[in-house]
């Protein structure tokens, strides 16, 4: 089966099976798990912050910062359809009393500058007190530069918020953007990585920033109950991935443009060109999406259904899969409108 539903579907490779079980562990609660210490070390050296924490995934990260820089009353500002707004069950309004203000995302993936400052709110017993800006990169594939994030950061200073960045998929954006992670860390007062995606891992996340932030924020995982004891076996993991999987970023992406090449001369599709790891594809309103997901499950080929496709290329597919796929991609869209024209 080729899944190209998300990268989160990855499954952890011999090879990293092999050195997770070799991992030195202890119990990470009491801060004895050497294979933890030493990975969380040297992800804050990667991301030039003091500190840095180990979590089971990425919206436990987030809820953990979210919570770690606004307390009850205050609010982040963020897009409407990030992650931290969208995707997290309302976590940091349910458990932590802090209020979201979405706004547009704009096509870029950035927030306009502009739609922020209309939402800050002036100190005034009426209003949620404006902590935060919650941003996030990639955001649905797409790379924001540096360049935002350096103004970013000149525009909270001047408003007063702190910055989270929500870099689950930040090592595809840094391939693309050919700059280190603490080339963007300098900008931001935390972020988030998820390891369990295009970096292969069975699970975990990490969260970065300064020694009080992250200490707060190791009191609000324990609360929700994301204190782990022999974590090293997933510290190696990540460590491993850290090595072996960020260079390999650069071949889903090259996956993901060769896919949208291939099928770029079928009428039927409108393909946005991928900036990283996935190809977006509006369906022509003849096609039945979820005829068309049947059709290619039966030949093998897993899909999300909707009249939007979302195809996320990973380590689990290779340059002949994708061959294959635009094939198969083919023949279902010939199938379907056969049998339209009968
Ligand atoms: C997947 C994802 C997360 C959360 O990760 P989980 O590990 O699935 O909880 C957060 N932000 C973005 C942008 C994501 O894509």
């Amino acid at each position: 089966m080729i899944d190209y539903r998300s990268d989160t579907v990855t499954k952890p490779s011999q090879e990293m099976l092999k050195t997770m079980i070799t991992a030195d562990l202890g119990d990470d609660v009491y801060g004895d798990d050497p294979t933890v210490n030493a990975f969380e070390q040297k992800m804050a050296t990667l991301s030039g912050f003091e500190a840095a924490m180990i979590v089971n995934s990425g919206t436990q990260s987030n809820l953990c910062a979210l919570l770690a820089h606004c307390g009850r009353g205050e609010e982040y500002i963020v897009g409407q359809g990030y992650h931290t707004y969208l995707y997290e069950a309302g976590g940091a309004a349910v458990l932590g009393s802090v209020v979201p203000q979405p706004i547009k995302v704009q096509p870029s993936g950035e927030l306009a500058f502009a739609d922020i400052e209309a939402v800050i709110k002036e100190e005034d017993q009426h209003f949620a007190k404006s902590k935060l800006l919650s941003l996030e990169n990639t955001h649905c594939g797409k790379v924001i530069p540096l360049d935002y994030f350096v103004k970013a950061r000149e525009f909270a200073d001047k408003h007063n918020l702190d910055i989270h960045l929500d870099g689950a998929r930040i090592f595809n954006a840094l391939t693309e953007l050919k700059i280190e992670l603490s080339d963007i860390c300098n900008y931001v007062d935390s972020i988030s990585i998820c390891f369990s995606k295009g970096l292969g891992t069975p699970m975990g996340s990490v969260l970065c920033g300064s020694k009080t932030l992250i200490d707060k924020a190791r009191r609000i995982r324990k609360m929700v109950g994301g204190g782990t004891r022999q974590a090293g076996i997933t510290a190696k993991a990540m460590d491993y991935a850290l090595d072996n999987n960020v260079p390999k970023l650069i071949n889903d992406h090259q996956n993901a443009k060769l896919l949208a090449d291939l099928l770029s001369d079928c009428n039927e599709l409108t393909i946005t060109e991928p900036q990283t790891n996935m190809v977006y594809i509006n369906l022509d309103e003849s096609i039945n999406s979820e005829l068309m997901a049947k059709l290619l499950l039966q030949e093998g080929i897993k899909v999300s259904v909707g009249q939007t496709l979302r195809l996320v290329t990973h380590l689990n597919i290779d340059k002949a899969d994708i061959i294959y796929t635009a094939d198969t991609i083919k023949d279902v869209l010939n199938l379907i409108s056969e049998a339209l024209q009968q």
